[in-house]
């Protein structure tokens, strides 16, 4: 913790990269933890396959089926670690926030530097006239959710494995991580691509590089300093 602070301290242009374990406090499961979503089958079929693009066409009704029974948190509220991150970006310290996750928590706590590489579950877009449905609409609707103005499918703005990332969130996110002089990565397990090899983009040298995690990531090796511990105690001890 000590010299996570001197770092901390130090560093004037802070970037966190992190992952679904920065909100397993805020009680919502990642996905390769052994308690996690990937520990089992739906109906023969992996998570993964249930949230893959080409799921989504075939059988939109096993899809939202699948998503909103497993995706969708909206009671779930900011941690420590969250609202560390708001600090850190109020204080004028943190320079980009890198998140896979998609429950838009980050934004919940105040945080506005956010490149949400994996989309959020806010928002919804219809697939024929693109207009754009909070949350609360979703939630709203059972089955497959229709646009009420012209009848298409209302797709989650999230990437389904298969798909694409944003390229302006992925370069912004990129060119954030090339520029930082600390890098935090935390809760994640580093092996979702292309999130992951975003990591290349940190340059090493006298910029210190912080990991969070539970478990052993890829990243360790090349870390200054590497933390086996919870995200949300961990960050919510840091003194800004
Ligand atoms: P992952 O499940 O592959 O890995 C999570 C990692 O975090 C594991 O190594 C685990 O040991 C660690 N971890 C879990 N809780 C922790 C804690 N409290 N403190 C410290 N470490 C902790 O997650 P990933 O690498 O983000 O990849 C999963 C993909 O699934 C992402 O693409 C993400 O979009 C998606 N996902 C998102 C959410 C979310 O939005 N909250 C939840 C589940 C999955
Ligand atoms: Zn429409």
């Amino acid at each position: 913790m000590k010299t996570l602070q001197e770092i901390v301290d130090r560093a004037k242009r802070i970037v966190f990269f992190g992952g679904a374990g920065v909100s397993t406090t805020s009680g919502i499961p990642d996905f390769r933890s052994a308690d996690g979503l990937f520990s089992r089958t739906y109906a023969g079929l992996t998570p993964e396959m249930m949230l893959s693009a080409s799921f989504f066409y075939l059988h939109p009704d096993r899809f939202f089926e699948f998503y909103r029974a497993y995706m969708l948190h909206p009671e779930a509220q900011p941690n420590a670690a969250h609202r560390k991150l708001f600090e850190l970006e109020r204080a004028g310290k943190l320079s980009g926030l890198v998140t896979q996750n998609i429950d838009g928590l980050h934004r919940k706590a105040g945080n506005r530097l956010v490149y949400e590489l994996h989309g959020s579950v806010h928002e919804n877009v219809c697939m024929d006239c693109a207009k754009t449905y909070d949350l609360a609409w979703l939630l709203a609707t059972q089955g497959v959710p229709h646009c009420p103005r012209c009848g298409g499918i209302v797709k989650p703005s999230v990437v389904l494995y298969g798909e694409g990332l944003d390229p302006y969130v992925s370069t912004g996110a990129c060119r954030e991580i090339s520029r930082c002089d600390a890098l935090i990565v935390a809760g994640t397990s580093l092996t979702v691509e292309p999130a992951a090899s975003f990591l290349t983009y940190f340059r090493g040298g006298s910029r210190e590089l912080v990991v969070i995690n539970r478990e052993e990531t890829p990243a360790d090796s090349r870390a200054t300093l590497v933390i086996r511990g919870d995200v949300a105690q961990v960050m919510g001890e840091l003194r800004v």
